[in-house]
C-alpha cells in the first residue's frame, strides 16, 4: 500500500488566512539546510518578488529546516524507489539518512549549520506543544519531538567528536548520550554510507523534476533553497527512478508540511510549513 509520510506540527496559521484553523500535527519534518552558494542562487532567480524584509536569522532558521526535512523526505523516497530494508522506524530511519547525507554534501561549517537548524526546529515544536499544555501523540509513526532532537545532536556531534565539542555543550547533549555519539554516526554511516555510494556510482540519467508555486516573497525564496538542493542532489546522485519534488500550498484544514507519496514518487513541501517556519523560528 502506498503511505503518505507527512508530518504534522502544532501550529497557528496566519490569521488572514487561517484563523481559527485547528492544529495538530506531526510534521514529516526532517532534518534540512543547503550551502550559501546555492542560496544565492535561490535568492536571485526569477528576479520577481520585490526584496521583501525578511529577518535574517529567522530565515536562517526556515533554510536550515528546509533543507534538513527535503533530505528526510528524500529518504522515504529511496527506501521506496530503492526497495530498501529498514531495520526499525522508518522515520527514524529518515532523519539519520538526512544527517548523513548533509554530511556528505556539504563541508563541515554548512553540514553543522543545517543539521543543528533541522535538530532546533522539533525543539522549536516541542516548547510550542508544552507551553500548550499538549502532550505528545504516542501512536504517531514519528518520534516524540525531543528525541528527534537529540538523534540529531547525537548524530551531528558524532560526526567529529574531537572538532565538536562546543555543539555538544549549545545543544545539552547529556554526558552519556555523548560518549556513544561516535558510535552512533559510525553505525549511521556503515548503514546508509553504501546506499549514497551507490546513487553516486550510477549512471542512470534518472533525476528530480523541480516544480513551485509558490506565491509570497519569503516562500519563493524559500522555494529557491529546495530548488538549489534538487540540483545538488541531481548533480551528485542518479536514481533508479526519477522523482519530482514540489514547493506548493497544501489543503487548508490539513496541516501537511512536507510528504512523499509513493504513488507518485513525489515529494511535496508545503508553503504552510515554510510560513510556519518562519513565524516560530527563535527570535
Ligand atoms: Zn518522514
Amino acid at each position: 500500500m502506498k503511505k503518505l509520510f507527512y508530518l504534522f506540527i502544532a501550529l497557528v496559521l496566519p490569521a488572514a488566512l487561517f484563523a481559527a484553523e485547528d492544529i495538530n500535527k506531526q510534521v514529516d519534518k526532517s532534518p534540512k539546510e543547503q550551502p550559501s552558494q546555492t542560496e544565492k542562487h535561490g535568492d536571485g532567480k526569477q528576479g520577481k518578488p520585490p526584496a521583501l524584509a525578511l529577518d535574517a536569522q529567522r530565515f536562517e532558521f526556515v533554510r536550515t529546516n528546509l533543507v534538513s526535512t527535503f533530505y528526510h523526505e528524500l529518504a522515504h523516497a529511496l527506501i521506496d524507489i530503492m526497495d530498501l530494508p529498514v531495520y526499525g522506524q522508518e522515520e527514524d530511519a529518515a532523519d539519520v539518512f538526512s544527517v548523513v547525507v548533509i554530511e556528505r554534501l556539504f563541508d563541515d561549517e554548512a553540514a553543522l549549520n543545517i543539521n543543528s537548524g533541522g535538530a532546533m526546529g522539533f525543539k522549536v515544536d516541542a516548547d510550542d506543544r508544552m507551553s500548550k499544555g499538549r502532550e505528545w501523540d504516542w501512536a504517531d509513526e514519528h518520534g516524540p519531538d525531543m528525541q528527534r532532537y537529540y538523534n540529531i545532536a547525537c548524530l551531528t556531534y558524532g560526526r567529529a567528536p574531537e572538532q565538536r565539542s562546543d555543539f555538544a555543550t549549545k545543544m545539552e547533549i547529556p554526558e552519556d548520550r555523548a560518549e556513544v555519539c561516535g558510535e552512533e554516526f559510525t553505525l549511521a554511516k556503515r548503514s546508509w554510507g553504501p546506499v549514497i555510494e551507490q546513487l553516486e556510482g550510477a549512471k542512470t540519467g534518472e533525476h528530480i523534476r523541480f516544480r513551485q508555486s509558490a506565491r509570497t516573497g519569503l516562500q519563493q525564496r524559500a522555494a529557491g533553497v529546495i530548488e538549489a538542493q534538487v540540483k545538488l542532489v541531481n548533480d551528485t546522485f542518479d536514481l533508479p527512478k526519477h522523482l519530482r519534488v514540489t514547493v506548493k500550498r497544501c489543503s487548508r484544514g490539513r496541516n501537511m508540511y512536507a510528504f512523499y507519496s509513493s504513488n507518485r514518487h513525489k515529494i511535496t513541501v508545503c508553503t504552510n510549513y515554510i510560513d510556519e517556519l518562519y513565524r516560530t523560528a527563535p527570535r
